[in-house]
């Protein structure tokens, strides 16, 4: 993802997907505006914030009218790349990654993981879902210039070397879902979900806060 023609704050841009997927949903359904009350309820953020956004985004929804959804998704897809079709690469073919390269992100035509990789030599040269897996040996001959991000499903104790070889080879986003804590350098984002760790506070505030205060 690139935001190169404004500079949004982190917290918006990190919003935009969310609000891109619902506004494709509208546009779909032949909705031509919508009010930041109606976004709100839909994507479950505050319409303050949602108004704070797209001010960054030069779109100022009018009283009584709202927002137009053509000029919206037009900005969403030019900030987000949508016209050009992400790249991705997917590396460790277990149970996570094997359940990614079956869902390889579909219902976003726009991202699309490209080449996997593992050592095991009994997955070497298969395919999982139309990508064939090659051999991480290989991976400095395989990576193509154009491939920016990747998603790391390895045992912990490799990620960090694995990490390592993407940076050297261009790759500027890394998905993390191992436990392992990357260093990279600093033009280099590393985004971090540790499903268990994630599960695990879930159930923490479903214990200790029954009544639901949401946790954002
Ligand atoms: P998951 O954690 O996705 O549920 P799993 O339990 O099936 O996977 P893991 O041991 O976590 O298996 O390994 C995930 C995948 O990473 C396996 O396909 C394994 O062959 C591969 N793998 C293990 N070590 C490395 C490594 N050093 N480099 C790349 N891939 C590796």
């Amino acid at each position: 993802m690139k935001f190169e023609q404004t500079k949004i704050p982190q917290a918006t841009a990190k919003r935009l997907p969310l609000y891109y997927r619902f506004l494709e949903n509208l546009h779909a359904s032949g909705k031509q505006r919508v009010s930041s009350s109606e976004l709100s309820e839909a994507v479950k953020v505050d319409s303050a914030t949602i108004r704070r956004d797209f001010s960054y985004f030069g779109a100022l929804g009018k009283k009584g009218y709202g927002y137009n959804v053509n000029y919206l998704l037009s900005f969403f897809r030019k900030t987000l790349d949508q016209d050009e079709l992400t790249k991705v690469l997917l590396i460790g073919v277990g149970n996570l990654g094997t359940a990614f390269l079956n869902y390889n992100f579909s219902k976003n035509n726009n991202t699309k993981i490209v080449k996997a990789f593992d050592v095991d030599q009994s997955k070497v040269g298969s395919e999982i879902g139309g990508v064939t897996i090659y051999n991480l040996d290989h991976l400095e001959d395989e990576i193509d210039d154009d491939v920016s991000a990747a998603i790391l499903t390895v045992p912990a104790p490799a990620a960090q070397r694995i990490a390592d070889r993407l940076v050297e080879n261009r790759v500027k986003g890394i998905l993390n879902f191992t436990p392992a804590r990357l260093t990279v350098p600093d033009d280099v984002r590393v985004h971090h979900i540790d499903l268990s760790v994630e599960l695990q506070a879930l159930i923490y505030f479903l214990k200790h806060y029954p009544e639901g205060s949401q946790e954002k």
